[in-house]
């Protein structure tokens, strides 16, 4: 038996320095054990660079891995995962990500894509199936990301009705004219967190494009089109998918009662300037990644006002989130502002969460106009804002510093401005609650993450009660979840920042889910985000996989594979030198290395409750195999994974 189904078998090597293609036929042992795209990145990332490896130096890597279901039938499997060693934190940078590309290199013919060198003049690489060629982007240089990617379309012939590749569009990853932050798949998919686009930029790669005509074998075709179907059929009857087809993550703030959901997400502050569904006049029609049944996403057309003309997709619950905190919520203004990050190459929420600093400096008069070339960075300034997220793509004038925002640009502008600057292992941090979330657990979820301060890892506890309203989970079926998978029925509704015996195990089993999900390929939005409802849980994993592969994995198999993943990052982070202080939220770390409270922070805000949050972490620890002093994972849970190299690497590293 071919067992290598599912998969494609190959990976591709481009070596920029030479300009040197290689190919390899990966062990199907290989791809049993890591599973796909998150897991292959995080084992190669571990063996090719480390501790040695300058992120913005030719020895980085840049890894594009895709999973087992990227590209297939299956429900949101147009993801793959964009890898490499953070100039941004400089620890371990992963960003997962939708559009198109993911599958497309699919059906080229790779599981992963690595590069690694530098060239000396800007470049593409182009592939298409077997050819493979580093390309002159020298015309590419400089221009945003939409502009590139017309040309580049042009260049090959994309999908015109007529066109011999009408069913075979160019996917392309691209930087933006600065090559300084995120990597945009598509035109508005932003692999955004780390500054990955930097490693992309310092190694003179404009991006990678891509055009695929073959298919991916199925072992089990029958039986992976009925696991397809029933699982399309569970997001169309469930009110959650309904409300996410509808609205995405504008639900999130657009709901029954906006403000209070919103109040809820930012601890307690509450914005009246939320509008409710603020974006539906703009909405002109969905728009979903590669074969998604979710189409999460919104094609806007602002038809009137200042920003007439505007167009484009990618506005996420969080756009308005931040708008809130910008003091504007003009929905034009932000449609405008979304679309200005995604042409410029520009991680939304880094951008945001950058100008948001800058605006509680001026607010103390910590910033002022000398800093900013004349620009009143005040609440509320719209073309203030404009300019600032304009002046970082390019490293002008202020965004100069804001470009390196979190902790190199507060330190870089000095005057106390680093208490504004929350972040968790040079991750920035949502600014109102300097590293906390709305329960105890999803604080600690936030924290403990491999890439620094990350929403997308755990927090089963997230979803508030409004936004269960929006979503139409009631008390009841949370009660009979809770009942009925940790045979308590308030796991999932209450203990919010009180202590429960159970739920660091159902935090745990919940980033299984959520690791899970970047292995396989597919989108978060498609497992039970938030709340354990309809989405695709490791019971559903292992039968998708198993039919597509035609290996036989148990639901304990895809267990061990997730907790190796997290076990692997976490390493790689150790060997970096992070131990657990950096698993703390940001103002308890201050007050740990400060001996001295966080200024900013009020026992009020939030009623947290610091022993209660070492002794979460400690079981966290301990449910993940960790040394409770270090926060490193012990030899004996390395060797239970199959990472005895690892442990090995470590010890000889001391
Ligand atoms: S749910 Fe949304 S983000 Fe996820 S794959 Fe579908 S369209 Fe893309």
């Amino acid at each position: 038996m071919n067992k290598t189904k599912g998969w494609t078998g190959n990976m591709l090597t481009i070596d920029l320095t030479n300009h040197e293609v290689t190919r390899q036929t990966l062990a199907p042992e290989w791809l049993h054990t890591y599973i796909g795209a998150r897991g292959f990145a995080a084992r190669l990332l571990y063996d090719l660079t480390g501790p040695e490896t300058d992120p913005m130096g030719p020895e980085n890597v840049v890894i594009v891995a895709a999973g087992p279901l990227t590209g297939t039938l299956a429900p949101a499997s147009s993801r793959c995962e964009v890898v490499s060693k953070s100039p941004l934190t400089g620890i371990y940078g992963r960003a997962d990500v939708g559009g198109a590309f993911g599958a497309i290199m699919k059906y080229a013919g790779y599981d992963i894509i690595m590069v690694k060198g530098k060239s000396e003049k800007p470049v593409y690489i182009w592939i298409h199936d077997e050819t493979v060629e580093v390309k002159d982007a020298r015309d590419l240089w400089g221009l945003d990301v939409w502009e590139a990617r017309k040309k580049i379309c042009s260049w090959h012939e994309t999908a015109k009705p007529g066109s011999k590749h009408f069913l075979n569009p160019v996917g392309s990853m691209l930087i933006g004219p600065a090559g300084d932050a995120c990597v945009m798949s598509g035109v508005a998919h932003a692999a955004g967190l780390g500054g990955l686009g930097a490693v992309w930029g310092s190694k003179n790669l404009k991006g990678i494009v891509a055009r695929g005509s073959h298919g991916i074998e199925i072992a089990e075709p029958g039986r992976f089109l009925e696991f397809c179907r029933a699982q399309w059929q569970r997001y169309h009857d469930d009110p959650m998918y309904a409300s996410t087809r509808k609205w995405g993550t504008l639900g999130w703030v657009g709901g029954s009662d906006s403000r209070s959901a919103v109040s809820d997400f930012m601890l307690g502050q509450r914005f009246e300037e939320v509008e409710e569904h603020a974006f539906e006049p703009l909405i002109e029609k969905s728009r979903a990644c590669y074969g998604c049944p979710i189409h999460c996403d919104h094609f806007l057309h602002v038809k009137e006002g200042k920003y007439k003309g505007s167009k484009g997709e990618g506005v996420e619950g969080f756009v308005q989130i931040i708008g809130m905190s910008f003091k504007t919520a003009s929905a034009p203004f932000l449609a405008e502002w979304n679309n200005l990050c995604n042409r410029l190459g520009l991680n939304i929420s880094s951008a945001g969460t950058a100008i948001i600093w800058a605006l509680a400096l001026w607010k103390e008069g910590i910033l002022t106009r000398d800093d900013t070339a004349g620009i009143e960075v005040t609440e509320g300034n719209e073309d203030a804002i404009m300019e600032l997220t304009r002046q970082m793509a390019y490293r002008e004038d202020f965004g100069d510093i804001l470009a390196d925002f979190p902790v190199k640009a507060a330190r870089r502008l000095g005057r106390d401005s680093d208490r504004y600057a929350a972040h968790t292992k040079g991750q920035f941090a949502w600014m109102p609650g300097h590293g906390i979330g709305i329960t105890l657990v999803y604080t600690m979820a936030l924290n403990i993450n491999s890439r620094g301060y990350d929403h997308l890892m755990g927090g089963m506890s997230v979803m508030t009660p409004n936004l269960r309203a929006e979503f139409g989970i009631t008390d009841e079926l949370l009660t009979r979840l809770g009942r009925e998978r940790y045979d308590d029925e308030d796991i999932f509704s209450k203990n919010a920042w009180g202590y429960h015996p159970k739920i660091v195990q159902a935090e745990c089993e919940f980033e299984h889910m959520m690791v899970m999900a970047d292995m396989m390929g597919t989108c978060k939005f498609g497992t039970q985000y938030n709340q354990p409802v309809t989405g695709i849980h490791l019971p559903a994993w292992k039968d998708f996989l198993s039919a597509a592969s035609g290996v036989s994995f148990s639901e304990d198999d895809l267990r061990t594979a997730a907790q190796r993943v997290i076990a692997l990052e976490r390493c790689y982070n150790a060997r970096e030198g992070l131990r657990r202080i950096d698993d703390y939220p940001f103002f308890l770390r201050w007050e740990k290395k400060r001996g001295q409270p966080h200024p900013l922070y009020t026992e009020d805000q939030v009623p947290f409750d610091r022993d209660l949050y070492e002794r979460i972490l400690d079981e966290w620890y301990t449910f993940r195999g960790c040394d409770l002093t270090t926060g490193i994972p012990t030899r004996s849970e390395l060797e239970r994974c199959g990472l005895q190299d690892v442990a090995e690497d470590l010890k000889k590293r001391g």
